[in-house]
């Protein structure tokens, strides 16, 4: 029986169109925040500035992001002069280093308490989808890598209930690198919120023909 309701919170899957791609104009917002309300990256978290702006935060990702000074400037809104030396190809590597930052920066985040209850609200409020399970009666997911290495496989979400991972439902979620989640982040956010973690699956598909069960042999 799907009798389990988890949040009272309004469902929100629906694709927004609300989002666009152009670039971050709007004066009032970070990059952060549009970043994060792009189509697609609805899976992020934004990481506090005060995270970022701590160098101990960021160690090692210099040698594994281009531009990276760039970058982070781009990212923490920094005004830059690189703006007029640059070529427009340039410019676009530089926000496409700036997503992968990003990104390394929010797998570390999303570790630490704040990242967590960052999180937690998002999982509240079903942004990373439900398991599409029948059984599992539609229980809320969250991110996961299956590498914690860049560029090795895309984001998948883990279902609490059934203890498996499924493609998210969005084509442009299904884009995003599972190494901006990682491997560990679901399961941390178990322990430390165990009061969610729901009862197994009670039922199970079972197979019928003609409304007699399939025999074992
Ligand atoms: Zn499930």
């Amino acid at each position: 029986m799907c009798s389990s309701i988890l949040f009272t919170a309004e469902e929100s899957e629906t694709d927004s169109e609300e989002s666009d791609v152009s670039g971050s104009d709007g004066e009032d917002t970070s990059w952060i925040t549009w970043f994060c309300n792009l189509r697609g990256n609805e899976f992020f978290c934004e990481v506090d500035d005060g995270y970022i702006q701590d160098d101990f935060n960021l160690c090692g990702l210099s040698s594994q992001v281009p531009y990276y000074d760039y970058a982070l400037d781009l990212i923490l809104d920094v005004e830059s002069s690189h703006g007029d030396m640059f070529t427009e190809e340039q410019n676009e590597l530089v926000e496409s280093a700036a997503e992968m930052l990003y990104g390394l920066i929010h797998v570390r985040y999303i570790l630490t308490s704040k990242g967590l209850a960052a999180m937690l609200e998002k999982f509240k409020n079903y942004d990373f989808g439900r398991c599409p399970r029948v059984y599992c009666c539609g229980q809320p997911c969250l991110p996961v890598g299956q590498a914690d290495i860049p560029r090795s496989s895309t984001v998948k979400i883990y279902c609490p209930k059934c203890e498996d991972i499924y493609y998210p439902r969005s084509k442009y979620q299904g884009n995003l690198d599972g190494a901006y989640f990682g491997t560990t982040f679901p399961h941390l956010f178990q322990m430390t919120y165990p009061h969610l973690k729901p009862q197994k699956p009670s039922q199970r598909y079972v197979q019928r023909v003609f409304g007699f069960k399939i025999h074992k042999s």
